[in-house]
């Protein structure tokens, strides 16, 4: 416990940056710079405390960890009208720019992490990435900042065994399909199920070397933080222990949360603060307290407040104190169900 006293505010990053609003669609679109705004107001009163870290622009050798040489080559081609990559994922004049900016924020972020720079921290991030495959941009996602940040950290030799936990409503199907081969990354997802993007049952689970490094917990529609806190608890704490990995990447959406217009989740800021806490706890037991947490999806103004500012909280030094808070779920029977696909 002394040792994270001695933890200090300053040791935690933060990446935002105004450019991430310049990335703009048809009006109404949910996926909008808005959702920054929020996140802003939300975390005004932590964000002076903690060490601000600046984004970059990726460079195409880094996005080719996961993207493929035609895929970049398109989009460089794209004309600069507002048009549409898929039927949800639009593209302005400032895109190619924004999603670059995103993975290197990811990138630069994961990096200071892995290499001791900073303890933990969150990047604030928009496009988002985990739908976004080695082809193709899909569901608000352009390039896939977390897998692209965890391929820079395995090739740099910064992090050898990495877990990626990604609790966004949605399954990271991209993310998932990047790593399903590789024994070093574990993937793990909780989503709404079944839901866009229809992958991410509990029998995907990797294959070849990878078989057994890919985790999926499909949940039914209207669990809250008592079902998510406990799946975190039976299911995701022991395989994070189990792995033993170097350093923990978190997918972050906060689109299950009951506000959210585009799901039927009914988590909670409770919920956000209760799995995140037990990741850092994980964190900073197994993997020196490196843990860095990517902004996904979430659509609603209150979950981006209120989420934005539960997950921060939790990632502070002093928030160290109030994981007892997070040990208590009773499982009832609707998690009991969940927790029973997962064997
Ligand atoms: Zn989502």
């Amino acid at each position: 416990m002394e040792i994270f006293q001695m933890i200090k505010e300053r040791d935690i990053g933060i990446v935002l940056d105004e450019r991430f609003k310049l990335h703009k669609g048809p009006t109404g679109h949910p996926e909008n710079p808005n959702r920054l705004i929020e996140i802003e107001a939300g975390i005004k009163e932590l964000q002076g405390k903690v060490t601000a870290i600046e984004a970059r622009l990726a460079q195409d050798s880094e996005i080719l960890f996961v993207h493929s040489p035609n895929y970049l080559k398109k989009l460089k081609e794209l004309p600069a009208n507002s048009l549409k990559l898929d039927q949800d994922t639009y593209w302005c004049k400032n895109s190619l720019q924004v999603a670059r900016l995103a993975v290197g924020s990811a990138i630069e972020l994961t990096q200071k992490i892995a290499e001791g720079d900073i303890r933990s921290g969150l990047s604030f991030s928009r496009p988002p990435g985990h739908h976004a495959e080695e082809e193709k941009a899909m569901g608000f996602c352009i390039f896939n900042n977390i897998a692209i940040a965890a391929e820079n950290l395995h090739r740099s030799k910064a992090a050898e065994r990495i877990v990626i936990v990604d609790w966004d409503v949605h399954h990271g199907n991209g993310t998932q399909h990047h790593f399903e081969g590789d024994p070093n990354t574990l993937y793990i997802s909780t989503h709404q199920f079944p839901f866009y993007p229809g992958t991410g049952s509990a029998s995907e689970k990797g294959f070849g070397k990878g078989e057994g490094a890919t985790l999926n917990v499909p949940m039914p529609p209207n669990c809250g933080e008592k079902e998510y806190i406990g799946v975190f608890q039976h299911v995701i704490e022991p395989a994070i222990r189990k792995f033993a990995p170097d350093i923990i990447l978190a997918s972050c959406g906060f689109d299950s949360h009951f506000s959210d217009p585009l799901a039927q989740m009914e988590n909670t800021a409770t919920g956000f603060k209760g799995m995140t806490l037990i990741i850092r706890a994980l964190a900073d037991e197994l993997c020196g307290g490196r843990l860095a947490i990517l902004l996904e999806g979430g659509y609603s103004a209150k979950a981006l407040q209120e989420g934005g500012k539960a997950v921060l909280e939790a990632i502070l030094p002093a928030s160290v104190d109030q994981l007892p808070e997070t040990q208590a779920v009773e499982v009832n029977s609707r998690l009991e169900k969940i927790l029973g696909q997962t064997n």
